[in-house]
């Protein structure tokens, strides 16, 4: 399923259809030798991100040492905010790589997402509160210490400490760029009279990297494919050339790379149009140019640009369109999952989600190979520019050879049809076929709450 400019990609449409799929194919497609160009670049701004603060990919360290050893026992609570959900979770290590977890989700309305950060903090710490009250009777004693998965830019100064840099994924509450998050939240705890303290705060790549390292001690690597992208990797102390403060015990850290912002400068990832628009009619033009071509929170808006051009074009639904299918975000990267995986002869999967869901008042059977084409092109693109990023860190820190353990959570990752399939295709025609054999893609689905956790008690033994 490669998409290069030597695939005719066929519909069963009219000549002026094939001709515009093509197109299409041809605007989306990243050959071996673009991937070539995006790697060599990544490893450049990853030893720019290391060397200097303020860089572009800002390769931050996470003050996170060691790895943990699946011995590690105790009871911790953990926060996760930043994907689609709010998750409080009572994370209780068992020892032996064992671990039980009770977790509750509550949900971050849009209001609270682009509001006041106060609001947010305390609506997080009344979750927190009706969290133990409905699930705690021995969690009433003093002393709960909590990792905090925020994912989002954060420039941290130390565990728990660290300001925001910058919101991502539709978040713009106001009252929180340049400061401190930690103590932020830990103030509505203590408004709230809730005896938690903050132990860590952590982004969710690093949380997922430590959880996968609790079961699994090849884990190199922490990605997130889902609302956004992002990944962490451990890095050797003497490599990360900005650290000023004290030498630590260990001679590695896990580095978050926030690589969502990888090329915001526009040299080597081709933007199309309906890129262009997406970024202008966001509320972070210009910003999160990696993450905008690869997560699940515009993948859908993507493919609706797509869509809606062609229906100007009067080669798709017969040239008309939906009120809901002209709303911003109306089209779901979920229904691409849906469109993709449809096998049915008469794509009446597909048929669905166009008609039923976005009220499209009827469509042909080209109409519905089209939409399908583009949905795949976009998928397929996300992929391999993803693999890029991936081959950046795995040649970076010399694991062709030796391989590694990947360990990645988030839906574009878990539910996208071939995503991982088109990521290790990107990965072979980097490295040749053998890089399978090596490098492995772990499912570590909601793995930042018990990397949280664990977090959060390496750094209360720590204290
Ligand atoms: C944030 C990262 C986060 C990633 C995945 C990005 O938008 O900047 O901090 O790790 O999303 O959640
Ligand atoms: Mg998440």
């Amino acid at each position: 399923r490669k998409v290069s400019a030597f695939t005719i990609h066929d519909v069963d449409g009219s000549s002026a259809q094939k001709e515009a799929i093509n197109g299409i194919a041809k605007e989306f497609e990243v050959s071996t030798e673009n991937l070539r160009t995006i790697v060599k670049q990544f490893n450049e701004d990853m030893d720019k991100g290391l060397q200097r603060h303020g860089a572009t990919v800002a390769m931050i360290p996470s003050y996170v040492q060691g790895r943990p050893t699946g011995k590690e026992t105790g009871k911790y609570l953990a926060l996760d905010l930043g994907g689609t959900n709010l998750r409080v979770c009572e994370v209780n290590l068992l020892g032996d790589s064992k671990v039980t977890i009770h977790q509750q989700k509550f949900v971050v309305s849009n209001e609270l997402k682009t509001g006041e950060m106060r609001h947010l903090c305390d609506y997080i710490a009344d979750c927190v509160d009706s969290f133990l009250t409905e699930n705690g009777s021995d969690k009433l004693d003093n002393d709960l210490q909590l990792g905090f998965t925020f994912s989002f830019p954060v420039n941290q100064t130390a565990i728990n400490r660290g300001t925001l840099m910058q919101w991502t994924k539709g978040f713009s509450c106001s009252g929180a760029v340049g400061k401190d998050v930690v103590i932020m939240l830990q103030d509505s705890f203590r408004r709230k009279n809730l005896n938690v303290h903050i132990a860590a705060i952590v982004n969710d790549t690093v949380g997922t990297l430590m959880a996968n390292g609790y079961r699994d001690p090849k884990s190199h690597m922490g990605v997130i494919l889902g609302t956004g992208t992002n990944a962490a990797y451990y890095e050797t102390m003497d490599k990360i050339v900005k650290w000023d403060q004290a030498p630590t015990s260990t001679k590695e850290m896990a580095v978050n790379m926030e690589w969502g912002a990888f090329d915001n400068e526009r040299r080597v990832i081709h933007l199309t149009t309906y890129d262009n628009k997406l970024d202008r009619e966001s509320i972070n033009p210009r910003l999160q140019t990696y993450e905008k071509l690869i997560s699940g929170m515009y993948l859908g808006e993507i493919t609706r640009n797509v869509l809606v051009s062609l229906i100007d074009r009067s080669l798709l639904f017969n040239g008309l369109s939906s009120p809901d299918l002209n709303k911003q975000w109306a089209f779901e990267t979920a229904y691409m999952s849906t469109i993709e995986s449809d096998a049915t002869k008469d794509l009446s999967d597909t048929q669905h989600v166009l008609e039923s869901i976005l009220g499209l008042p009827m469509t042909t059977l080209v109409d519905r190979q089209m939409v399908k084409k583009v949905c795949e092109f976009v998928g397929v693109r996300a992929a391999r520019v993803s693999a890029a990023g991936l081959a950046a860190v795995l040649s970076h820190s010399n694991l062709v050879e030796e391989g590694c353990t990947i360990a990645i959570d988030g839906s574009v990752f878990e539910f996208y049809p071939n995503f991982a399939d088109n990521m290790m295709a990107g990965l072979k025609e980097l490295f040749g076929e053998q890089i399978e054999n090596k490098v492995k893609f772990a499912l570590a689905r909601d793995g930042s709450g018990l990397g949280a956790a664990v977090i959060a008690m390496m750094a209360h033994r720590a204290a």
